[in-house]
């Protein structure tokens, strides 16, 4: 089964573009076989790139997961397990927001919204625990935001979302503890990925919300301009996987 060597095993969600990438890359620099997915597998030319140039392309492989696929989820994790027997570390990055007044969010993109951020952690999440439960070890990390502690205006259904991470990930904290898997939650605050392009915006000039919401983006743009190196996140995620301690991490 171990083809690996010693290399403990890494997976990592929405690794086309962003900390997903970044942190791909982070762990195979760390020692880590870093099986790196995405839903859309043409979109890992950047990744692939980086990989040659950080010498570590021997340390990866690339597999298409949307996380909102029952099926992808288990034929992903039941493939890493038939090859390797292991996940030493799981990062549940993938996620998008929704932006726009709780009252003016459709219905249908509040639940897209978990469906992704909420459901796809949750599902995936679900389907690796048995594995590290059984092997007695491991690390979860759970990429959730500073809009998982505290609302902002415009960004009710993305609060929401990430409030929902944070909520099951404390309990399955206390769950694996005696078990010697650890759950971990990050919480960057604002930094320049691709995401702030893939939000879906309901922004009306005509709404009553409007000056609100103007001087909610203008304040969100100047923290987008200060240009925050996402590398910070993919560091601190890697020293979160390989920490010994089950605790929360602010970036
Ligand atoms: P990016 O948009 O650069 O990366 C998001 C990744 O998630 C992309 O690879 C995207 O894929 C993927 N993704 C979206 N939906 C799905 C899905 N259904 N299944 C699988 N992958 C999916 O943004 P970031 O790197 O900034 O975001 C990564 C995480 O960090 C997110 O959870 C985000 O909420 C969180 N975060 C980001 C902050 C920031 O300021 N940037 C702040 C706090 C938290 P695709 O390329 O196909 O769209």
């Amino acid at each position: 089964k171990q083809v690996t060597g010693e290399r403990p095993v890494a997976l990592v969600t929405g690794a086309s573009s962003g900390f997903g990438m970044l942190t791909a890359i982070a762990l195979a620099e760390a020692g880590y076989h870093v099986v790196a997915t995405m839903r859309a597998l043409y979109k890992n030319g950047e990744l692939l790139e980086r990989a040659a140039a950080a010498g570590v392309s021997e340390r990866m492989e690339y597999a298409e997961l949307d996380v909102t696929r029952p099926d992808q989820i288990e034929g992903v994790v039941s493939g890493v397990i038939a090859q390797y027997g292991r996940i030493d570390a799981l990062v549940n990055n993938a996620g998008y927001a929704v932006m726009g007044m709780v009252e003016e969010v459709p219905m249908s993109d509040w639940r897209a919204q978990l469906e992704t951020n909420f459901f796809g952690t949750l599902a995936l999440t679900k389907t690796v625990v048995p594995h590290m439960r059984g092997r007695r070890s491991g690390t979860i990390v759970n990429v959730s935001s500073g809009a998982g502690r505290m609302g902002f205006p415009n960004t009710g259904a993305y609060s929401a979302s990430k409030f929902a991470v944070e909520g099951f990930s404390e309990a399955l904290r206390f769950e694996l503890l005696p078990f010697g898997v650890r759950v971990v939650l990050i919480e960057p605050g604002t930094f320049n990925t691709g995401i702030a392009a893939k939000h879906v915006y309901h922004e009306a000039e005509d709404s009553p919300y409007a000056p609100m919401i103007r001087s909610f983006r203008s304040f969100n743009e100047k923290a987008e301009s200060k240009g925050n190196d996402p590398a910070i996140v993919a560091r601190t995620i890697v020293r979160a996987v390989q920490s010994r301690k089950p605790r929360v991490r602010y970036v």
